[in-house]
Formats: C-alpha cells, structure tokens, sequence
C-alpha cells in the first residue's frame, strides 16, 4: 500500500507531538509495509507570525528582524531538545535550523531595507516555515532509524503558474516530474519528507498554493505517484458536522463523498484548501482525515463512492471567518449591461478572489465577499477606476461570515432554507446576504461575525447534526 502521510503544524509544534509523528510513520512503514511520502506543514502559528511581520513592515512600523529570528530559532529547537536522541543527528538538526535561518535573515535584511513586500517575495518568505518543519520530521525519522530525503516542493518538482499566493500546479509537468522524483526514493526504501504549501513557478521563482496548501501538496503528490491512498493527519478526529471548536457536540461523518466534501472546505471546514481534492478526484484516491493523538479511529473516508450511511439531509455546517463585504451601488448601475463585469474585471485585474456576489433584483446595487485582506485593496482599485462613473458609492462591513449548511440530501428537499432562516432568526441573528448555488449542495448566508457562532449551532441543533449516526450494520 501506497499512501501519502500529511502532518499539519499542531501534528508536529511540540517534542512529544513530533515523537508520535515519527512513530505513526515508522509504524507504518515496518508493520504494514507501507511506502509512505511525507508532507510537513509549518510548526502551528509560523505561518501567522510570518505574514504579521510582513503587515508590519508594509506599514512602516518599527519591528526587530533579530528579535524575530530568535523567537523563531527558540521554537524549533526546542521542538527537537528531547526528541532527537542521536547527538550526531541532534547536531546536524540544529545546523540545518541555523543555515536556513541565516538565509531568511538574508531575505528579510532586503525586504526591510525596501520596505515593500511584493507577492513574489512574500512566498519566497513564507515558505520558510515549511523548509524549517520539515527538515525537523526528517531528523526525527532518521533518528528512528529511517533513511530519508527532505525536499521543498519546488525540489521535488511542483511545478505551478506564478500565481503568488495562491498558485495552481501545472499537472502534466508537475506529475512527471514528482513520479520521476519520487519512484527512484521509494525504490531504496527512503522515507521523501516534502515541504506542504510550495511550489515553484517556470521561471524557478517561489510560489505558495494558499493557505492550508498542504492539505493540496499532498493530493498533488498523491495523484502524482500513483498513491493507493492520502491521509491528512490533523489535530481532530475528521472532517466533522461542524467544527468542534465551535459546536461542541459535533459529531464526526465516517464517510462522505468528494463531492460534499469539496463543498465543506470551499465553505471553510477543516481550514481545507478549496482545491485541494481536485487532483484526486479524477483518479478516485481516497483522501483519510485522521488524529494524530487517537491513531486507532479511521477518522473520515472522502472517496468517489461512500457507503450511503447518513439519511440526513444536512450533512454539516461550516462558516469562513475573517471575511468583508462590500456594496457598490449607484442609479446608473440599473439597466445598463455590463456594469458587473466592469466591476468583477477590475478586481480580478489585481488578482481580488470574490467568495459570494448577490445583486438586487433592482440592479441597483451589488454586494461581495472577499477575504478580509483583500478588503482595503479592492475598495482602492473600485474607487480609483470606477467611483463617480459607474458606480456611486462604495460601503465596507469588515467583519462579516460566511455560514454554509451542506448535504447532498438537499437537492430537491423543500423547506430547508425556511428551516434555516428560521433557525438563526429565533436566535436573533441578522442575516445579511444569501446565496444557494445551483448544485443545491449548499445554501450560505452571511452574517455579522459576532454572530458567526450562535448561527452555526442554531443550525446544527436544527438538522440534528449533534446526534450520532446509527452504525451501518446496526
Ligand atoms: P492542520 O494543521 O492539521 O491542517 P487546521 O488547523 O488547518 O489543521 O485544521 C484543523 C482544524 O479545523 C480543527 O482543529 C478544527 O477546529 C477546524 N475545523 C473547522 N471546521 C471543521 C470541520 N467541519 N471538521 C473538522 N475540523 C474542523
Ligand atoms: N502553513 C500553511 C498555512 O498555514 C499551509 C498549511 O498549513 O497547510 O496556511
Ligand atoms: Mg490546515
């Protein structure tokens, strides 16, 4: 069995959490067999405290790169303090950390000089975070007596357009040359222990996938060589009916299909990437969401055919956060053709990613979602290109959520969005702006963030969703 291993950052932010990754994989590899490829996120919080460095510096504020890099330092080596017993393999470790530090110290010195981080560089410097856990999950399994090769995802031949931020891999390249990559390490029984999150564009410059990348560096590589299967080893027993951080009787589903599954992460669960189950689908690899502490549940199967266990008709709630919406409205927006197109075209112009639109029934006004960080951007480019022509105002709620209820069973079951709406209003909750799409998987909604909440468990007491399946055969 072939099966591509992925740890997110809680799986490996402590000493005894990258001791049980190692175990897991070693375990697997030398009782079943296994051939197994390892994808590494960054240590939880890296990736965060990268792109808080990055805010800070766009806006000139006073921040200490040495400071920084200390911080940084004192994480991952006290992640590998008692957890790589070898001195040798203690020491090695402990250099590789300070090289690749010392090349970050480098990039950071330009950027701080500059004072401008552009989208280029900004993944040049996140991608940090995934070279620095990797290489500890390397020195963790040679410590166990494994043979391992790390490789950053470009090393490894992840090959994507130079979207920066959220670049997509050219598959034809992408999977010769990850096969070709792979094959020859699997073949002497090594360990391949790749960055998540990276890739490279044609001209050799750094790219990131987005955020949760990993989660898609994994099925990329999955897809890539063939796997039998990929397993997301994450901090949570599956992809459950809500997230249990929110819902704390969410329950988890033991199987789903890729279809609902895909629709879950475009609307935030399990802080999946939207794409990351594209590369899989078409070849039918199942994907395992499993928990790095209770390696005995089988977590969640998403494969193209899941056993029909759940009759329900919502299979989970899930909310994106961090999120704004804008409204641009004006008279002159009514009747005439094109306007939204002017409008969709100047953000996507800067590479603005729209989450939902609705407009009017009057045409004279249309409301968006975007991601939070987009957010003053995108009211910049509006203002400057269309303001006082096609367009008469532009309104700003910075702080709204998507909330999404999802289920196959929907489609064509009457009722449920006045059981939805109804659910949040007896919770007193305003609901800002609606969208079903046309798959009738899901119906959204947004709404106030300090709402996000109550919305979501109003609605997973309305379906139901806290109370477990009855087991197959039961
Ligand atoms: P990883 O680093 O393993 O990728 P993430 O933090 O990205 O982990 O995602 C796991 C988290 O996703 C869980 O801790 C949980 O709080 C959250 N989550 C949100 N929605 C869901 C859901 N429907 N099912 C499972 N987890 C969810
Ligand atoms: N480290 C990246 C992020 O925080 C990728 C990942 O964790 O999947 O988004
Ligand atoms: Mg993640």
């Amino acid at each position: 069995m072939r099966v591509v291993m992925k740890f997110g950052g809680t799986g490996v932010d402590s000493c005894q959490n990258l001791i049980n990754v190692s175990e897991l994989v070693t375990n697997y590899k030398r009782d079943n067999g296994y051939e197994i490829v390892v994808v590494v996120s960054a240590v939880r919080g890296v990736t965060d405290s990268l792109l808080n460095l990055t805010d800070s510096i766009n806006k000139h504020e006073n921040v200490s790169i040495q400071d920084f890099l200390v911080n940084l330092r004192r994480i991952h080596i006290k992640i590998i303090e008692d957890c790589i017993h070898s001195k040798k393999l203690h020491d090695l470790a402990e250099e590789k950390i300070t090289d690749i530090l010392g090349e970050l110290k480098e990039v950071l010195g330009g950027i701080v000089i500059l004072r401008d981080v552009t989208p280029k560089s900004l993944d040049y410097l996140l991608s940090f975070g995934e070279r620095l856990s990797a290489s500890l999950v390397s020195f963790a399994l040679q410590d166990k007596g494994e043979s391992t090769e790390c490789l950053t995802g470009k090393e490894v031949g992840i090959v994507t357009d130079s979207n920066f931020g959220t670049a997509k891999p050219l598959m034809d390249t992408t999977r010769l040359r990850v096969r070709h990559r792979i094959e020859r390490l699997l073949e002497t029984k090594k360990i391949p222990v790749i960055t998540g999150f990276i890739g490279s564009d044609q001209n050799d410059n750094v790219t990131t996938l987005g955020r949760g990348g990993s989660d898609y560096t994994a099925t990329i590589i999955a897809a890539s060589i063939n796997a039998d299967e990929t397993w997301l080893w994450t901090d949570v027993d599956g992809l459950m009916t809500a997230d249990p951080k929110i819902a704390n009787d969410a329950q988890v589903l033991k199987e789903i299909s890729f279809s609902e599954a895909m629709e879950m992460a475009l609307f935030g669960a399990k802080y999946m990437h939207p794409r990351a189950l594209e590369p899989v689908i078409e070849i039918g690899i199942p994907v395992r969401i499993r928990n790095t502490m209770n390696p005995s549940n089988l977590g969640t199967m998403i494969s193209q055919n899941p056993s029909d266990r759940s009759k329900k008709i919502v299979k989970s709630v899930s909310a994106i956060r961090q999120t704004g919406l804008i409204d641009v409205g004006g008279t002159a927006m009514a009747n005439a053709p094109g306007t939204a197109a002017k409008i969709f075209d100047v953000l996507a112009k800067k590479d603005i990613n729209i989450i939902m639109i609705s407009q009017s029934p009057s045409e004279s006004s249309i409301s968006m979602v975007l991601r939070k960080n987009d957010i003053e951007k995108a009211v910049s480019i509006l203002e400057l290109s269309l303001l006082g022509r096609v367009i008469r105002k532009v309104e700003v709620n910075s702080n709204v959520s998507v909330i999404a209820v999802v289920g196959s069973g929907m489609r064509g079951i009457q009722g449920v969005a006045a059981r939805v709406f109804s659910a949040v209003a007896r919770e007193n909750v305003n609901v800002i702006m609606i969208a079903q799409g046309s798959s009738q998987l899901n119906l959204a909604f947004v709404v106030s963030d300090n709402d996000c909440e109550t919305a979501v468990r109003a609605l997973h007491r309305e379906f139901d969703l806290g109370k477990p399946e009855p087991d197959c055969d039961a």
